[in-house]
């Protein structure tokens, strides 16, 4: 980002649509529901914009895939195929540390490790900001 002040406001508005995300989240097995936010840009135009994502599970439990990846694949989908920043809102509970599980880290690392990333609970409070490559320091890469 180019100034505090814009990664300020981003990072609000990240928060914001995480937490709302989160609701939407199809968790009926585990009831850990997950919403995500991302602000991804578009090589092409240099647009940016916001894609939301929620953790989808599935009764055959190894198909269920993360809210992080689903905001990231929303924005691939659509072109947006650098991921400047993303928020992720996870619920809080006792002994429960909301941090990206491994394959989204590796996720993160694809399309971009210098990713700004904004961790919180599900009333919005902030308990950890980060950034791609130090959730996953040498990441997989094929050197594209
Ligand atoms: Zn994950």
């Amino acid at each position: 980002m180019n100034t505090m002040a814009s990664w300020e406001n981003i990072r609000i508005t990240l928060i914001g649509l995480a937490v709302n995300a989160r609701k939407r989240a199809y968790a009926p097995y585990s009831k850990f529901q997950v919403g995500c936010a991302v602000l991804a840009e578009d090589p092409k135009s240099t647009w940016l914009r916001y894609f939301t994502g929620v953790n989808i599970e599935n009764a055959s439990y190894g198909l269920t895939i993360c809210a992080e990846r689903v905001a990231i694949f929303n924005a691939i989908e659509a072109g947006y195929t650098k991921i400047h920043s993303l928020a992720c809102c996870a619920p809080s509970m006792p002994g429960v540390v909301g941090t990206s599980c491994g394959a989204c880290r590796q996720v993160m690392s694809e399309f971009n490790s210098k990713m700004d990333i904004v961790y919180v609970d599900d009333a919005g409070q902030v308990y950890m900001e980060t950034i791609a490559n130090a959730l996953l320091p040498k990441a997989f890469t094929l050197g594209v």
